[in-house]
C-alpha cells in the first residue's frame, strides 16, 4: 500500500502539473504523497501496527532528538553570550564564534533561535524549520504541525500571506525512499 501510495502521488503530479521530469521527486511531490498517506489513514486503508519493540525506539529516538534541541538551546545562550562579551571587550563577535568557537553562521541562527523560542518539545527537524521562519504566524504552524505528531514535509503555498503547512513523518519518508531506491 505505502508503494502503491508513492506512485499514485506521481500519477497525482503528473494529472496536476504535467510533472514527468527524471526529477520526480521534488518537495511538492512528497507534499502530495503524504497529504495522501493522511486521507488513506484516516480512511482506513493505510494502517501501520507498530510493534512494542520498535514504538520503544520510536520514543528513543525522539526523546534524543528533543535532547539534541535542549543542547541547541544552550549553544544559543552560550552564543548571545559571547556577542555580549565581545561587544564589551571590543572584540568582532562574528569572526570569534566562527573562527573560534567554530560555529557557522547557520548553525548560530539555528541554535539563538532555539533559545529565543524556548522549549517548544518538538525534535530537531522541526526546531530547524522553524528557525528559518521569518514571521511568527509561520514559526507556529510549524511548531503545530510538529505537535500534530507527524512532520518533516512540510509545504508551503503562499497565497498572499497565507501559509498551509502539509506536515509527514520522518520514519515515512525514510523508508519509502529506500523502497523506490530499491524497486525502480
Ligand atoms: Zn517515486
Amino acid at each position: 500500500m505505502f508503494t502503491a501510495i508513492h506512485e499514485l502521488a506521481h500519477h497525482v503530479m503528473f494529472a496536476e502539473k504535467g510533472n514527468k521530469s527524471a526529477c520526480a521527486h521534488t518537495q511538492d511531490f512528497w507534499a502530495a504523497f503524504h497529504s495522501i498517506l493522511d486521507i488513506a489513514g484516516k480512511k482506513g486503508v493505510y494502517r501501520v501496527e507498530i510493534d512494542t519493540d520498535t514504538q520503544k525506539l520510536i520514543d528513543d529516538a525522539r526523546a534524543i532528538s528533543g535532547r539534541v534541541v535542549g543542547l541547541w538551546r544552550e549553544l544559543g545562550r552560550v552564543i548571545l553570550a559571547i556577542e555580549e562579551s565581545c561587544r564589551e571587550n571590543g572584540l568582532r563577535a562574528e569572526d570569534i564564534i566562527e573562527r573560534k568557537a567554530q560555529i557557522g553562521k547557520q548553525s548560530s541562527k539555528v541554535a539563538v533561535a532555539a533559545y529565543n523560542m524556548g522549549d517548544q518539545g518538538v525534535g530537531v527537524d522541526i526546531q530547524a524549520e522553524a528557525a528559518k521562519q521569518r514571521d511568527e504566524y509561520k514559526r507556529a504552524a510549524v511548531i503545530a504541525a510538529g505537535h500534530e505528531g507527524k512532520t518533516l514535509f512540510i509545504r508551503k503555498h503562499f497565497h498572499g500571506s497565507r501559509a498551509t503547512i502539509i506536515a509527514a513523518g520522518h520514519e515515512g519518508k525514510s523508508v519509502v525512499q529506500r523502497k523506490h531506491f530499491h524497486s525502480s
